[in-house]
């Protein structure tokens, strides 16, 4: 299967296999009297269960999940699951924490795994079929308070790096840092490593001197650097020089004859990152990336590239453009979303020695004679744990996106923000790290610019259950049949165009072709299953546009007339009524897609300040001694608006950076 149209791509989603999983644990409660489990439900006098061993389903994200469960007559003595074809890394710690909490707690009133909600009721559905043939009393169970787990003996550990959160960025650091020689420990809150980046679509954005000459230069594009001939230096602040020798580049290459290969280079992507971060918040004050962030960031890209191949990611050999990303420079890692990158750091780190304590939520950096010495911290079940970092702590646990309260508190970019807006992010990710960096002093920078994903899932703001092709590829129709913006801009600049839109909504319309000709009894890039996606009206799919209208609800003869107007555009490389800067190829080949989207939280710029050492800063822009910050719980990098693809190229090269600095390199 090919992702985004792309050429040379080698790997498409693997995970539909069969994974057996054993969770055999045996019932700690219990114990035959109903007295010793609070609300217990009613049940038949001889005790809760006939005892045995039974198989239910349930219908999980992807195909249906089988389990076994084995049953005294009081006591969930086991549950295995036998059969699920869950999305693989996002899913793995349904399967791994779900039976062990239903059998601890004798419950089934179980939390759901945060982000992989459909997987966890999925398999709570299961346990509970299983269990009713048992002759449970369901109903109660579902109701009953888990059975609590003890609290243990306090944790104290001694260190030299700490590292506080289980992303991409942390995980980095943890890699980092053990290469660098340091002694590791990673904590993260949640059952499972990944964060947002393991849900994240996995873009990253570098020059590529390797794939990027495999990828044609449009005229388009041409014309865009002629236009940056004629930028003015004066303008460009502390980015001056950057951009003169940006100019010089452009002017060889133009004159060397041939601009069929793409061309790229680290200065335009500084300068691209450098426009789509410059903003200005609802009192006036502007903002843009700090320079040594953003000229780290782009030198030190394609290095990064390299340093994740050394550790065993691989990369697809397509190059794309990603929704806001202004250029095509956008790798996909050959794995699903962003598993590739964690399966590999989380091996590399652990290969390498680090400890990674999972179920372990920071809550304070310790502090002494003003340097940061360790951190404290709680396990799941209530178990202190002290951890003394003799070198450093690691802040990098992601952004605030989950966290309403915080995005209605800074938010001063958009003028309606409240409360019920959804989000892309996992329900963790809710600005620990910036609360616990401001406790000793850190200066927070750029709170106030917080990115909304123009393509948001309606209704649950989630990045999948639609389909796609690259940014240049995209068209977007509002609800009466019209495009209304140049699809290839910034994300912010998208998502205000959208919130304009009736209901706030608009259909991504592709093809085809502009899909890498997918395999439609197969899975999206995203890991839905198209026909699931068709079935549940997630996206529509017609093989004319007339239909294609019909089904979307949207005026055909004006949706039509909008479409070949377009494909008119792409022969002419020129977009008259929006300005889009780059174009893929006409869209044309039956059958046609249509994905309603409206915009939701996605990213938080703003944060822990940071130097080009990943040193976090004080209020007086001194280094704090000891603590150190990578990834989305930083600031100071993508300004008002993050481009595309600039976050994965972010946590890693400066998570890498932040082990490095925390070991003392
Ligand atoms: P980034 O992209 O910056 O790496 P992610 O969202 O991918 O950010 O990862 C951040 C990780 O940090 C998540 O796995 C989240 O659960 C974890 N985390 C957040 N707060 C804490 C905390 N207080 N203690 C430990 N881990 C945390």
């Amino acid at each position: 299967m090919k992702r985004y149209g792309f050429k040379g791509v080698r790997i498409g989603f693997t995970v539909a296999m069969v994974i057996i999983l054993v969770m055999g644990v045996i019932g700690c409660s219990g114990g035959g009297n109903k007295n010793e489990a609070p609300n217990a439900p009613e049940a038949a006098t001889e005790g809760l269960f006939t005892p045995g061993t039974y198989v239910g389903e349930a219908e999980g994200l992807h195909s249906t999940i089988k389990v076994e469960v084995t049953v005294d007559a009081n006591t969930i003595q086991s549950v295995k699951v036998l059969e699920q074809q869950d999305t693989e890394g996002v899913s793995d710690a349904v399967f791994e924490t779900i039976p062990q909490k239903v059998v601890e707690g004798q419950s089934l009133k179980v939390d759901v795994v945060s982000g992989a909600s459909v997987s966890s009721n999925g398999l709570i559905d299961a346990i509970a079929d299983a269990l009713s043939k048992a002759g449970a009393d369901v109903e109660a169970l579902r109701n009953k308070e888990p059975l609590a787990a003890a609290a243990k003996e306090a944790i104290t550990k001694e260190t030299d790096v700490v590292v506080v959160g289980g992303g991409g960025a942390g995980l980095a650091a943890a890699v980092s840092a053990a290469e660098n020689g340091a002694k590791v420990i990673l904590i993260e809150k949640s059952p499972s490593l990944g964060g947002n980046t393991i849900r994240s679509g996995g873009e990253f954005n570098s020059y590529d001197p390797v794939r990027q000459p495999n990828i044609e230069m449009t005229k388009a594009l041409v014309d865009e650097l002629n236009e940056i001939l004629k930028y003015n230096e004066t303008e460009f602040g502390d980015y001056a020089e950057t951009l003169k020798t940006l100019k010089t580049q452009i002017k060889e290459y133009l004159s060397n004859g041939d601009t069929t290969k793409l061309f790229d280079s680290p200065e335009l992507h500084a300068i691209h990152t450098y426009i789509g971060g410059k903003r200005t918040d609802l009192d006036g004050k502007e903002i843009s990336g700090k320079f040594e962030l953003v000229n780290t960031l782009t030198q030190n890209s394609y290095g990064t590239i390299e340093w994740l191949e050394s550790h065993g990611a691989e990369f697809q050999d397509g190059i794309g453009t990603v929704l806001g990303a202004l250029w095509p420079r956008t790798h996909h890692n050959a794995e699903p979303l962003g598993t590739g990158y964690i399966n590999t750091m989380k091996k590399s780190a652990t290969d390498l020695g680090a400890e990674i304590m999972m179920n372990t939520k920071a809550t304070k950096l310790i502090v002494e004679n003003g340097k940061i010495v360790g951190v404290t911290a709680e396990q799941a079940d209530g178990t202190p744990v002290t951890l003394k970092a003799s070198k450093g702590v690691v802040m990098a646990t992601g952004g605030f996106g989950a966290n309403s309260e915080m995005v209605v508190k800074y938010n001063n970019y958009w003028p309606d923000m409240n409360e019920n807006i959804k989000t892309t992010n996992t329900s963790n990710a809710t600005g620990d790290g910036i609360i616990m960096g401001e406790e000793v002093g850190a200066s927070l920078w750029g709170m106030g610019f917080i990115q909304l994903m123009p393509s948001g899932q309606p209704g649950t703001g989630a990045l999948s259950g639609g389909v796609w092709g690259s940014a240049e590829t995209q068209i977007f129709v509002n609800k009466e049949g019209k495009r209304y913006v140049n699809e290839y801009a910034e994300r912010d600049v998208l998502a205000a165009a959208a919130l304009e839109q009736t209901d706030e909504t608009f259909f991504i319309i592709s093809d085809m072709t502009s899909l890498g000709n997918p395999d439609l009894n197969g899975k999206s890039v995203w890991g839905d299953n198209y026909q699931d996606l068709i079935k549940n009206k997630n996206i529509f799919m017609a093989d004319t546009l007339e239909d294609l209208a019909k089904q979307m609800g949207v005026p055909a003869d004006t949706f039509i007339a909008e479409m070949e107007k377009y494909n008119t555009y792409v022969e002419k490389q020129l977009d008259p009524e929006f300005g889009k800067k780059n174009f893929g190829a006409k869209l044309e080949t039956a059958p046609f897609f249509a994905t309603p989207r409206t915009p939701s939280v996605h990213h938080t710029m703003g944060g822990l300040e940071i130097n080009e050492k990943a040193q976090v800063l004080d209020t007086a822009g001194k280094p704090i001694e000891g603590l150190f910050a990578a990834g989305e719980v930083a600031g100071g990098l993508h300004a008002g608006n993050r481009l595309g693809g600039n976050a994965i190229t972010d946590i890693f090269t400066f998570g890498r950076i932040a082990g490095a600095s925390a070991a003392g390199k």
